[in-house]
């Protein structure tokens, strides 16, 4: 991409910047970018943390998630624990820590691996036998194998982090105009500049699509082609209880991937204790994004047999609720994030239901980005040129 004139411009006097979508990385960009002096604009369809945001489990940590990107998971945890300093304790932020248990003899190997791994990158976790779990979740009395233990993650919730932070951006100066779709991108001789909505066009010197599923669709009005695609991600809550379970419960990597039964356990200050688990991955086909369905009664019973394994004493507890939410996937489950073919046009989409965590390490790749610098740690498997049909048509 040829951006020489545009970076000039920054350098000289900060940009005028749209973010689109005010999802968690739609916000955190726009906090990041006003910041650094940029004029932005943020324009969300809905309201804030209407899409999958706010149906987010929203746990933060480096463990058991991704080897390639283990140094962007560590300045990401530390970004999240500073921002709540800064942000005076506004999003519930608690380091809960994170269990991984196993099933199965044969999953030790793996889990020994990923502590090897993790504990030579600097960021420590522990193989734990079904006594020393009890110690710290003493109501995981289920037939365990064993479990790893990371202290490091940390949960916020959802719609207070994403408001604590949109909040902060429009204090330093962002405009944010909520139920605004976009209806599709401003080009100039091949180069995006600017958005155009019911109420016109509004320019700008360059666009950052942080629209989550619906990206592709926007991005193909300035002939790029993204390969995002949408998963259904469902979730439960029960009723509030006294405080049950301390630490993120989730099953440990194992041979059978998602299929065998990927799990996230946890209680919300609230007292609420939200559980999924997903038996049957997959994609949906595009366009499922736009139409919220029910949850599946199989995908409930799965969860509800899977809570009470682990935790035996919670039989009985209440449901209180249930959701269906969209995840955007890339081909390699990995983010689109940085410059595209497209002059002016920006990704920062394809969370692979790991958005909350990698938030303040978008934002950082984004601003950098736009200001020609390097970021602080390698984000080229994030970057958005990997993939040929991300290349302008
Ligand atoms: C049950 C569940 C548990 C999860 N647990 C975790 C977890 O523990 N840790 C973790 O890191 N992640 C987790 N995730 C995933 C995480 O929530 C997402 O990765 C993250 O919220 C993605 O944020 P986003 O801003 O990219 O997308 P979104 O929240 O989808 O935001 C995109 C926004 O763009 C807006 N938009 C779309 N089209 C337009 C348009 N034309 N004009 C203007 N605006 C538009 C949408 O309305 C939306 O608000 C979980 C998700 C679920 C459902």
């Amino acid at each position: 991409m040829d951006g020489c004139a545009f970076k000039l411009e920054i350098e000289d006097m900060g940009a005028r910047l749209i973010v689109v979508g005010g999802g968690i990385v739609g916000v955190t960009i726009a906090r990041e970018l006003v910041r650094r002096g940029h004029e932005v604009l943020l324009l969300e369809r809905d309201s804030l943390g209407a899409a999958v945001t706010g149906a987010s489990l929203a746990c933060i940590g480096t463990h058991m998630n991704s080897r390639s990107e283990i140094e962007i998971l560590k300045w990401s945890c530390r970004a999240w624990s500073e921002l709540d300093r800064a942000l005076g304790g506004t999003m519930e932020y608690r380091n809960s820590g994170q269990i991984r248990f196993l099933k199965r003899a044969e999953d030790r190997k793996v889990a020994e691996d990923w502590i090897a791994f993790e504990s030579a990158a600097g960021v420590p976790s522990e193989l734990l036998e079904p006594a020393e779990v009890r110690k710290l979740e003493p109501l995981l009395t289920g037939p365990i194998e064993a479990a790893t233990y990371a202290t490091n993650a940390a949960t916020v919730t959802p719609f207070l982090a994403v408001r604590a932070i949109a909040k902060d951006a429009v204090r330093r100066g962002i405009e944010m105009r909520l139920h605004t779709p976009v209806e599709r991108l401003a080009t100039r001789g091949g180069a995006v500049r600017g958005v155009v909505t019911a109420e016109g066009e509004i320019t700008a010197d360059a666009v950052i699509l942080a629209a989550g599923p619906w990206t592709p669709r926007i991005a193909a009005t300035a002939g790029l082609a993204v390969p995002i695609m949408p998963r259904k991600a469902q979730c439960l809550a029960s009723v509030g209880v006294e405080p049950a379970i301390r630490s993120v419960i989730a099953a440990c990597e194992s041979t059978g991937g998602v299929a065998a039964g990927y799990t996230q356990i946890q209680q919300a200050p609230s007292g609420q204790i939200l559980f999924n688990t997903v038996l049957a991955g997959g994609l949906s086909a595009e366009g499922a994004q736009d139409h919220v369905p029910e949850v599946d009664p199989v995908f409930v019973g799965n969860s509800i047999r899977q809570l009470l394994w682990l935790f035996p004493s919670l039989a009985g507890l209440e449901l209180l609720r249930s959701w269906v939410r969209y995840e955007a996937v890339t081909p390699d489950d990995r983010f689109l994030v940085g410059a595209t073919a497209v002059n002016g046009l920006y990704l920062a989409a394809g969370d692979g239901g790991s958005g909350f965590g990698r938030g303040p390490a978008i934002a950082r790749v984004i601003a950098d980005a736009l200001e020609d610098r390097p970021p602080p740690f390698d984000a080229s498997v994030w970057s958005p040129l990997r993939f040929a049909r991300t290349q302008a048509a």
